[in-house]
Formats: C-alpha cells, structure tokens, sequence
C-alpha cells in the first residue's frame, strides 16, 4: 500500500491526488497497465479470485489496476462507496437499471434526457421486458406517484439535461424515490461532481458518460457508476440482491459485500456477461482529464454564462436557455443544488430552423461536432441529430424544439467566442 490519502481533502486535491496510490520508488503518475491477464503463483489464489474469496485482478474483462484507480477517484469525489467504470456513457446507465430490474419490472424516468437514453429505455429495455414511464419532470410529487406501481424499482433523472437544460428537483425525486422504496439513479454528466454531489441530496446512483467533461478533451469514449452506500437493498423488493447468486457459488451480495452491494454485483454479473468494461488507456486518458477538472468547470461557467448574457440580448436571439440566466425557470433550483451551472447552453434564432442552420453553418471557431463538454466551442442541432430517433412527442418531452440549438462553451477567449456568434449571427 502506498501512503494513505486524506480523507478530508478538498474536491480540488482529491481530482489530483485520488486514486493512484503508488508505494515507494512506483511511478508517480498513473500507469497505463496494458494487460489483459494477471500472474499468480499458484492455482488456488486463482480459484479464490473465481469464487469472490478473495480480492484482485483476474482478467481485464472484469478489473484493472488502471481502471480501479480511476473507480476509486471517482467514488471519492462523489463520496460514494464504489464505482465501476464501463465502456460508455450508455452502459453506465444501461447496467444501472439492468442490475435492479428484470423482464416484468418497471421504472420511472424523467422525460428530459440524452437521446440515446430515451431510445435505450423505450427500445432495448422494452425488448427485454423492462418498461419505463418518461414522465413530465415539473409534475406535482403525487401526480408522479400515479405512474409507479409494485413493479417499479428505479427512479431515473439527469442533474442538468441534455439538452432540455432542466435542473433537477432533488428534493421532490428523491422523496419520490423514498415514498416507493426504490434507488434514485442520477445522471451527474453535465453537472460533474465538481458542480453537484447527487449523492449529498438524496440520489442513491450516480452515473456518468466520462466521454464529456471528465475526459474534458474529447478523446476517450467512457462511463462510470457510483454507488452511495446508503440504499437498503434488503427490504424485499431487490431478491438478487439477498438470495444466493448461483453463478458465483452461492454469493449473497448483501451478506458478503455489505459495503457496496450494487457495485460488486454489476461488475461480476453484467460487466462479466456484456464485457463493457473501460479499457486502460480510456482510463488513463479519463483520469488525466479529472486532473484538472475544477479549473476546467470554473471556466466553463464563467464563458457560459457571458454567452448566454451576450446571446439573450441579441436582436437576432429568440430565447436562450442556460440555468445562470435569471429567466431560466429552474433558476432558484440550480443556485441551490450547483455550486456553477456548467458549460452548455441552448438558443433559438430568430426565423427558427433554417435561420438556425445558417448560423449554425457560418460559424468559424465554433465547430458542428456530435459531442458536448470538451475545451472547443461546439454547436449541434439535436432535432436532427442526437434526438433524430426519438419520436416528436419524446421530443417535445426531451425539451428538443426544431429550432433549438445546443452550444459546449469551450475554454477559448471568451471575446473571440463571442465575436464567432456575433459575425454568423449577422448572416441572418
Ligand atoms: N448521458 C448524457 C447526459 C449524455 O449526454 C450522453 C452522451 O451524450 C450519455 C449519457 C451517453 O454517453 P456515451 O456517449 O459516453 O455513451
């Protein structure tokens, strides 16, 4: 064991100094161990390692030291008591609810989401017998309740969706979550923890795609989850997780890993069966990104917000939509629930879809890219692209109007940012 870390350490140390541990005269930076197998010395441990008995690395399927000090970077800052890094975002919050839910059960999610989440959860989860309520996110606890029944045993939301821009109403979710007895799952991904700690206000789950600003460069595709620890997996309602697992000899999730449940069985079940599972290098890259994620995220919002000022009084500019604009109508939640209101923003133009795609297309420092959340300026239009599949009633609930654009504010001069919408901005 190398030095142990300081628990108590600000946010902004724990981005740098969690998670790699390395004992005397190892590397002080993270190595890539670019490995697929690991050496025993003999075939017991090995057999010890199959039967859960014992902690370590088997396969690279499974875990990897690379990967497992980037899980525990990450656990660390959202204060959870385990994660598991996956392939991408959408094995993250795939596994998240297939770890809980099985053909004949039901979940509950908000209906303003990432694209690819709602087609996940409206078409593959449907596929294996798995439905989901999207419902109305601004509804009334009580009228939300309506949509739950026995069956149900997830509640799902976005921090800061994608792109509808809503901030989540932790307090009412949560106390959803708690009235039925089952986890709240948060995708944290445009708030980052740096921004927002889910777990601080009541979600059980946390999910990430670490595609975005985690890796905050746009050059690894990854997810991640995290579990609170707090959750009561034994009420009754989650049978896989106090019954005897017969694919692992008789393993009782509860019983034998008491500490994080909902973590271990996901990796030795799902992550076993589907093999989506970061590779190294994604974590390296991954965790070099969380280095200097609280630098990154303070300048984020700080351009955000002056484009958003800057768009919402452009004659050409019908509405913007950024949760630090004092006409946003989660405003009051976002001061209470975000310590900074991220790096996205979305716009309408005056003239709607068409004038939009000329702005969108005179645009010089800002590129049209299908990403969000890197250090470059980006556009993207979701009605055509990431919301393309999703019906026009999934788009409306997913706040994606025709004319909406959704701009990544990236870490380039603001002036020059500015200029750059300013000049296409008069091409209409
Ligand atoms: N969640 C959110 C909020 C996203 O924006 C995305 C992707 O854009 C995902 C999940 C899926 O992540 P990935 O693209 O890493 O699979």
């Amino acid at each position: 064991m190398g030095k142990a870390k300081d628990k108590s350490w600000k946010l902004e140390t724990k981005t740098i100094q969690s998670g790699w541990n390395p004992k005397n005269g190892e590397p002080r930076v993270l190595p890539i161990y670019q490995s697929t197998t690991y050496r025993y010395d003999d075939a017991e441990s090995v057999a010890k390692l199959f039967d859960l008995e014992e902690a370590g690395h088997m396969y690279s399927r499974l875990s990897n030291p690379t990967c497992e000090a980037f899980e525990n970077k990450m656990a660390d800052l959202e204060g959870g008591v385990g994660a598991l890094a996956t392939s991408a975002g959408q094995a993250a919050s795939a596994i998240s609810i297939l770890n809980i839910a099985s053909s004949g059960d039901h979940f509950i999610a908000a209906g303003s989401l990432y694209g690819g989440t709602v087609a996940l959860f409206t078409n593959s989860m449907k596929k294996l017998g798995i439905e989901v309520s999207l419902v109305d996110a601004s509804l009334p606890l009580d009228e939300m309740e309506r949509y739950a029944g026995p069956n149900t045993k997830a509640i799902f939301a976005e921090t800061i969706a994608n792109p509808a821009m809503d901030v989540l109403d932790f307090h009412k979710f949560s106390a959803l979550a708690k009235k039925l007895g089952v986890p709240l799952i948060v995708d944290n991904t445009f708030a980052t923890p740096y921004l927002c700690r889910p777990l601080e206000h009541g979600a059980d789950i946390v999910i990430h795609s670490s595609t975005k600003y985690i890796d905050g460069h746009a050059t690894s595709v990854g997810g991640v989850i995290i579990e609170g620890g707090t959750f009561d997996w034994t009420s009754g309602k989650f049978p896989e997780f106090t019954r005897e697992d017969e694919s692992y000899h008789g393993t009782v999730y509860t019983r034998d890993f008491p500490e994080s449940p909902y973590i271990v069985k996901a990796r030795v079940q799902w992550i076993r069966d589907l093999g989506a599972y970061m590779s190294p290098m994604n974590a390296f890259l991954s965790n070099l990104g969380l280095e200097t994620l609280h630098v990154r995220m303070d300048r984020h919002c700080e351009n955000a917000q002056k484009l958003a000022e800057f768009l919402e009084s452009h004659p050409k500019v019908n509405w913007v939509k950024y949760p630090g604009l004092a006409s946003h109508g989660d405003h009051e939640n976002a001061k209470k629930y975000l310590r900074g209101f991220s790096g996205v923003l979305t716009f309408g133009v005056k003239g709607g879809r068409e004038a939009g795609e000329k702005v969108m297309n005179s645009l010089e420092l800002a590129a049209i890219v299908v990403h969000v959340a890197d250090v470059r300026t980006s556009v993207l239009h979701p009605a055509s692209m990431t919301h393309r599949q999703l019906s026009e009633e999934e788009q409306v609930l997913a706040g994606v109007s025709p004319d909406l654009i959704r701009v990544s504010v990236g870490l380039e001069h603001i002036d020059d940012i500015i200029a750059d919408f300013d000049r296409a901005l008069h091409k209409v």
